[in-house]
């Protein structure tokens, strides 16, 4: 199939590519490449164009025959959300309803959607389970959980059917090392700690020593992006043999602390991580952790990758391979 992967020009968008294009279908990727790269498109056509212009999606649409659609494409900031609400707002909900409407007026019915376990806001404990209240504490947040209400009356009032999946902590590169993390500024923890061990920045902040937590620093649950890669696919298929629209958390189902994340780095890389204790960042929770079980019962998906080791091991990989 040919499938429109908006926002496929960036970290989790060209993994997905990646995975669909081993899987059979042609990814076309409709990206402004404003945090997107050129560089990783490499397993079909790109479409440079933006959101905000909805005859450029229908024009795609149309060219490339596109069947469903996996939409990637937002900022995805919790801090710069804070400072500039409009922003997000304009590109994750207005311009999203652009792509809605542009799937409607061409009838295509299937959508997956790149959600967040950050709509849940600060949870009352965790395991987090897909019925928790979504009470999300930042714009971006919101306008994630704004995407989701939007899919949930496109499928309303015309039966668009569509999948949300709530990704916790983003992590990892291609196995193969063809692509990988790559953000500007870089604000992720794992990618700041390998940079930390290579003498390429400053020590680490650890963001928070006085969380309730065993070793006093936030807990997240690391997903692997080639984990999130599958999962897109499944999802896909699912739609496409008329499963029921709805929302899936996408995580390991447990944590690590951001000491355990230093430590893993140290130990996969053979080196002192140099970090020191900073204040908490404003709007982080002290742990997230999925409950993964019914995306393995409904999509029969699980991590593969379950170990912090691997997963900074496949980061570290793409680290080092980019900055020879
Ligand atoms: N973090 C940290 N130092 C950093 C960056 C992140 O201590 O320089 C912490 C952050 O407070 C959070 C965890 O690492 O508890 C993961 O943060 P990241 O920005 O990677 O992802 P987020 O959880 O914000 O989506």
């Amino acid at each position: 199939m040919n499938i429109l992967v908006v926002g496929g020009a960036g970290y989790i968008g060209s993994h997905t590519a990646k995975t669909l294009k081993k899987a059979g279908h042609i990814p076309v990727v409709f990206d402004n490449l404003s945090t997107g790269h050129r560089w990783a498109v490499r397993w079909g056509p790109l479409v440079e164009a933006d959101l905000a212009d909805k005859s450029a999606i229908l024009q795609a649409i149309r060219d490339y025959q596109i069947e469903a659609v996996i939409h990637f494409a937002a900022h995805a900031y919790v801090g710069e959300s804070m400072q500039y609400p409009a922003r997000y707002f304009r590109n994750n909900v207005a311009n999203m309803l652009n792509l809605l409407e542009a799937l409607h007026e061409s009838n295509i019915q299937h959508m997956v959607f790149s959600s967040s376990c950050t709509t849940y806001g600060i949870p009352e404990r965790v395991p987090i389970r897909e019925d928790f209240p979504q009470l999300a504490i930042s714009p971006y947040g919101e306008s994630k959980l704004m995407g989701e209400k939007m899919l949930k009356w496109f499928g309303e009032c015309y039966g668009m059917g569509w999948v949300a999946l709530r990704y916790f902590n983003a992590s990892g590169a291609d196995p193969e090392g063809e692509i990988g993390e790559v953000h500007d500024p870089e604000t992720h923890l794992i990618p700041l700690v390998i940079d930390a061990a290579l003498g390429r920045r400053p020590p680490v902040k650890i963001f928070g020593t006085d969380y309730p937590t065993p070793d006093g620093t936030a807990i997240r649950d690391y997903i692997h992006v080639m984990d999130l890669a599958d999962a897109h696919l499944r999802a896909l298929q699912y739609l496409l043999e008329g499963g029921q629209s709805t929302a899936f958390n996408l995580g390991t189902g447990h944590g690590n602390s951001v000491r355990e994340v230093i430590a893993a780095v140290e130990r996969v890389g053979g080196c002192r991580v140099p970090a020191e204790a900073a204040p908490r960042r404003a709007g982080d929770p002290p742990a997230l952790v999925a409950d993964p079980s019914k995306a393995h019962k409904v999509l029969g998906w699980e991590a593969r990758y379950q170990d912090i080791n691997q997963v900074v091991e496949t980061a570290w990989r793409f680290v080092e391979s980019r900055k020879r």
